[in-house]
């Protein structure tokens, strides 16, 4: 399989594929759930899940704290400038992990523990150490777990490293975005190259082996010649795992973005170029694509799941250790329990006054229907492993699948012409430039974005490239 891709060919499907479409961290995507869904709703999902006491967990705990508000962030977040606003969301948030375990009864194990934000790294060390024991004294973490937690450059001190190694945490990804101080300045901010190579070299000598980059790709001011440069600087630092996300300006839902300047965003031709560049300079240095965005070290374990078909992903990422049920805690946490999603409110107040009464938070979810999993199934195998295989999924849901899915092979043979998929024996696979446009193949098995005129429904999601 050849590597290297035609730039000249990639303009040409930019061009034609660049639209509004989902990120599928979920399917069916999270504007179809229903406000209808109530806390009693997952309170009986629990109940279900319970009853299979040997199956571990997956935890998600979102700190929803900041210093200062960066212009590009689209996660939900809130700038506290003390302690004592964090003390009395760990309150709520000892409440809920207690609500949850109590739901779940003996069903305990947990197989991955993941901490975001927000700034997880902007507690105290005390309340770094209460928010973990809170958790493990109702649960018990698997000894080859994946622990981890998203950190700050700027705020992150070799004793808080160092408290995250005693405590258990084996992964850690650092925000970097971009090394390039005249990008970091048109996204309100400032960081250091040396801080975020004092923190690597930190962690690097506190023992930790697995560490993960975020950058992004698409940011106001970004060009061939500078983001060149970050992923030089990058490489040179060799972190296990890159995230490598597209920037999704969306003013009008979040407000802090309306401080960009959209003039200084690049055309969807140098976006694709951007991440053209990346996908290239990872390749050539030892790393190995991992679903849409993400670049590890070719041992790293998930380019070994990857090579198997056995990747897998959710809200936390792409992942091996992904449990069937994964349980989100604090507000607007994400659960997925019995094949129901759940999320919590967005507000703190909200989120803060239902637990204080003793009720979850959750103010929409779905239930999926066996229609919903077969396509979940299809999105996120062509998303995580460039692949669709009918006889797994036929035995999987009994069905036959591609009789199931004929009108969606039918609507496929256009992309399938333009050389982004083939038909291979017994299902689909993903072609290496078609993995630039795996998103416009995934929505393709999306019913509910065809339910009302595709423009409409698409225009509350980014652009596919
Ligand atoms: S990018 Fe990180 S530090 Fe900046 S506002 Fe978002 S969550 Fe907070």
């Amino acid at each position: 399989m050849s590597e290297q891709i035609n730039q000249v060919r990639i303009a040409e499907l930019v061009k034609k594929y660049d639209q509004a479409g989902p990120r599928y961290t979920s399917y069916p995507t999270a504007p179809e759930w229903s406000d209808q869904y109530a806390p009693d709703d997952y309170m009986e999902a629990l109940k279900v899940a319970s009853n299979s006491p040997g199956e571990p967990l997956s935890f998600y705990l979102h700190i929803p704290f900041c210093r200062k508000r960066c212009w590009f962030c689209g996660c939900t977040t809130m700038v506290v400038t003390t302690p004592d606003a964090i003390d009395r969301y760990l309150d709520r948030v000892e409440l809920e992990v207690a609500m949850v375990a109590d739901r779940l009864g003996g069903r305990k194990k947990v197989s991955q523990f993941h901490w975001g934000g927000g700034t997880p790294s902007f507690l105290t060390d005390a309340q770094t150490i209460r928010a973990f024991e809170l958790f493990t004294r109702k649960f018990e973490i698997l000894g080859d777990a994946e622990v981890s937690i998203e950190l700050d450059p700027r705020t992150t001190t070799r004793e808080c490293v160092k408290l995250l190694k005693k405590l258990g945490f084996n992964r850690l990804s650092m925000g970097v975005q971009d090394f390039m101080h005249d990008v970091q300045e048109a996204i309100g901010r400032h960081q250091d190259s040396a801080m975020t190579i004092s923190l690597y070299e930190i962690c690097r000598t506190e023992g930790f082996e697995s560490i993960n980059f975020d950058l992004i790709y698409g940011l106001p001011k970004q060009s061939l010649a500078g983001f060149g440069e970050t992923l030089d600087r990058t490489i040179g630092l060799r972190p296990d795992r890159v995230a490598l996300f597209s920037y999704a300006h969306l003013p009008q839902r979040q407000p802090n973005q309306r401080s960009i300047d959209p003039a200084a965003l690049p055309s969807a031709q140098l976006k694709s170029e951007l991440f053209g560049l990346a996908r290239q300079r990872f390749l050539d240095n030892g790393y190995v694509q991992i679903g849409m965005d993400h670049f590890v070290l070719f041992d790293d374990e998930l380019a070994l799941a990857a090579s198997h078909g056995k990747l897998r992903r959710n809200f936390m990422g792409y992942t091996v250790n992904a449990a069937k049920d994964w349980l989100g805690i604090g507000m607007s946490s994400i659960s997925y329990v019995s094949d129901n999603f759940a999320q919590n409110k967005s507000e703190i107040d909200g989120y803060s006054a239902a637990i204080d009464i003793g009720h979850f938070a959750t103010y929409r979810g779905q239930r999926l229907s066996k229609d919903d999993l077969i396509r979940q199934y299809a999105i996120m195998e062509i998303m995580c492993n460039f692949r669709l295989d009918f006889a797994e999924a036929d035995r999987r849901f009994g069905i036959d699948t591609r009789n199931y899915l004929k009108s969606e092979l039918i609507e496929l043979l256009p992309l399938m012409a333009d050389g982004l998929l083939v038909e291979i024996d017994g299902g689909l696979e993903v072609t290496p430039i078609g993995r630039l446009f795996v998103r416009n193949i995934a929505v393709t098995f999306d019913t509910y974005l065809k339910k009302v005129a595709d423009g409409k429904a698409r225009a509350q999601f980014s652009r596919t490239i």
